[in-house]
């Protein structure tokens, strides 16, 4: 029998372990350390956005995308059902209404053609979720955030290396949020990233990250002494996190090179089931530049937990998301006026996501693909 192929294994080396042992435990390793201004640093070279502040995960900094655009009771941020629930978690938390749109089934992002008629004087952003790594036509969403004054925020917690005609994701709207948590592909177990692209941002955000104070000020002798200033959390990344994140930044080209072998490895091999029309694999838009995070395939719904199941026999574990956030108990309670949302519905019940971690073996990929081709071909 073979062993186990687990959906997701996080991948840790040597060289984090020895910078965990770099840190001078016995003085100070809360954050905003030496670590944490390397991997800062890290961002701002490699996505080009103006700031970057690390955080204790991508909900965090969603979170304070919420703070920082005063999002108040009856305002309302337009976002696809089709994501995490950290996504529309962080505007309900400050009385914010989502407003779901519905997704393409191409990019599995939010529709663009669908955002217009959403909008009404109550709105104040739109907030774009890059799926496995791929964006929706940015342009397009420019035009209407410019057209209505409407701020973007990115949820970026999959794009780390990936493009929109050839920009970093992360660069586009006036903030954009990360994830570094271990199922992502560069990760410190949890961690996360703010990058503000909109200067005026920039100020408020060190205030928010740091309960509201205005430490930062106080830390550069701006002010003799801190105080507080605004609303604010306890969101800084602590140096322990920072020390194996800076560690797994360093080495991401090659790490999304190994896993795009492997993402290639899978679309290949799945090529003629496609051709067959047993199943569709993803179909990545010209504009885009991906970085390997989620290798999925969409199947007929009746055969999903089948297959899943099929595969678990041969010990492959795959695994299905997400479960949209319109219909969702919270959503149904809070928001009356829920509407259909027909692409999402459909892909949340054909999606199957297939193993996917750095060290998985070629012939792992190659096993995964033979026991979904014989799926098919008993089944027929
Ligand atoms: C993982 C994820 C998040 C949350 O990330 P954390 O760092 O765990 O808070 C938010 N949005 C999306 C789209 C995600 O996939």
């Amino acid at each position: 029998m073979n062993k186990l192929i687990p959906f997701n294994k996080p991948r840790i080396s040597k060289r984090e372990i020895e910078n965990i042992k770099k840190l001078n435990i016995k003085s100070n390793f809360s954050g905003n350390g030496e670590f944490t201004k390397q991997c800062a640093s890290w961002l701002v070279e490699n996505t080009k956005c103006k700031e970057a502040l690390l955080v204790k995960s991508c909900t965090a900094a969603l979170e304070m995308c919420a703070i920082l655009l005063d999002i108040k009771h009856k305002d309302e941020i337009i976002m696809p059902s089709y994501t995490f629930v950290s996504t529309a978690n962080a505007f309900a938390m400050r009385g914010g209404c989502p407003v779901f749109v519905d997704i393409d089934k191409k990019t599995l992002c939010i529709d663009p053609n669908k955002i217009e008629k959403n909008i009404n004087k109550n709105t104040k952003a739109i907030v774009v979720v890059h799926y496995a790594g791929v964006s929706p036509n940015m342009n397009q969403i420019l035009k209407i955030a410019k057209k209505y004054n409407l701020y973007i925020i990115e949820d970026a917690a999959h794009g780390i290396l990936c493009n929109y005609k050839k920009k970093a994701l992360g660069s586009i709207g006036d903030l954009a949020t990360i994830s570094f948590h271990e199922t992502k592909n560069i990760h410190c177990g949890e961690g996360g990233a703010l990058l503000i692209n909109n200067p005026k941002f920039i100020k408020k955000a060190r205030i928010i990250k740091d309960k509201g104070t205005n430490r930062d000020d106080f830390n550069k002798n701006i002010v003799k002494k801190y105080t507080w200033v605004n609303i604010g959390s306890s969101y800084n990344l602590s140096e322990i996190n920072s020390s194996i994140l800076i560690e797994q930044l360093k080495r991401s080209k090659e790490t999304i090179n190994n896993r795009m072998k492997i993402w290639r490895l899978y679309h290949k091999e799945l090529k003629q089931l496609e051709t067959l029309k047993k199943l569709i694999r993803p179909d990545i838009p010209k504009y885009s530049k991906i970085n390997g995070h989620i290798y999925y395939i969409i199947v007929d719904k009746k055969k999903r937990l089948k297959l899943i199941n099929y595969l678990k026999k041969s010990k492959i574990i795959s695994t299905f998301h997400y479960v949209p956030l319109h219909n969702s108990p919270f959503a149904l309670k809070s928001y009356k006026t829920i509407k259909r949302l027909n692409n999402t519905e459909d892909i949340s019940e054909t999606i199957v996501r297939l193993p996917f971690y750095n060290e998985i073996k070629q012939k792992n990929v190659i096993y995964i693909t033979k026991k979904i081709k014989q799926f098919f071909n008993e089944e027929n």
